[in-house]
């Protein structure tokens, strides 16, 4: 689209460096596990940011929630490792704790300024029925930190800096697809990574249900490429990709 060259937007697997924010220790696998071991595979430095510690996540009673928050974290590095990221950043929030928009933005906005990087990629907030408040609230202090960033506020924390372009996964108005059929095993083995939260007997349902949308997006990305008889012989991830001009007094997005 040409929009999208008039803003400068490049394509999404041309990064060299991507910034991805998750409310819990698995959503960005979940949501683009497989354009992040794509990329980390091309060379691209992958930085994990996880706000929440994830201490209510699962359904295992046996262990205290201290004891979940240890458990995540090891996971967080096994599934970090699956998928190649370089460095983790880890917030510590309380999972579906009182913490607010603001102070997530406030925290994220060092780390955008000392990474400066080309991408910063997170869950999609403004999903029609996305009830979740982590989600909610991470979603959107990461959007505002990308706007913040490069404003004056904060000058103790680093200079001023200009994040290209941000993507959301889990988007209902996606408008961008990477194919990642070469890359799906090891989406599918990052996801598992996170046992206490997969390995479970829902497991081989949920795969069916990753694997029906991701074919649904392979041939969503084919039709936007104009292939005359799109096949969903393989495996795609969805994204709403925007530049920061857009996030702010720019209703027309929701469209593009
Ligand atoms: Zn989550």
């Amino acid at each position: 689209m040409e929009i999208l060259r008039i803003l400068g937007l490049k394509p999404l697997t041309d990064v060299k460096s991507v910034l991805c924010v998750q409310p819990h220790p698995d959503d960005n696998e979940v949501g683009a596990g497989g354009t992040l071991t794509r990329l980390a595979a091309n060379g691209c430095q992958v930085c994990y940011v996880t706000v929440t510690d994830g201490r209510y996540g699962g359904s295992d009673q046996t262990v205290s929630a201290d004891e979940r928050v240890r458990i995540r974290q090891a996971e967080l590095r096994s599934a970090g490792e699956i998928v190649g990221v370089s460095h983790h950043y880890e917030l510590s929030f309380e999972d579906l704790g009182s913490y607010s928009e603001y102070e997530v933005m406030s925290a994220l906005i060092p780390i955008l300024r000392d990474v400066e990087p080309e991408l910063v990629m997170t869950v999609d907030p403004w999903a029609p029925y996305e009830a979740h408040p982590d989600h909610q609230k991470v979603g959107r202090a990461v959007a505002a930190a990308v706007l913040a960033a490069n404003s004056l506020i904060k000058p103790d924390c680093g200079q001023p800096c200009t994040v290209p372009m941000i993507a959301f996964y889990a988007s209902a108005y996606p408008n961008t697809y990477v194919d990642v059929t070469d890359f799906w095993d090891a989406k599918l083995a990052s996801i598992l990574a996170h046992k206490s939260q997969f390995a479970n007997d829902e497991w081989p349902l949920l795969v069916q249900y990753f694997e029906h949308q991701a074919k649904q997006y392979y041939g969503a990305m084919q039709m936007a490429q104009g292939v005359a008889e799109p096949l969903s012989e393989g495996f795609a991830e969805a994204f709403k990709v925007l530049s920061p001009r857009q996030l702010h007094f720019f209703p027309a997005a929701l469209h593009m």
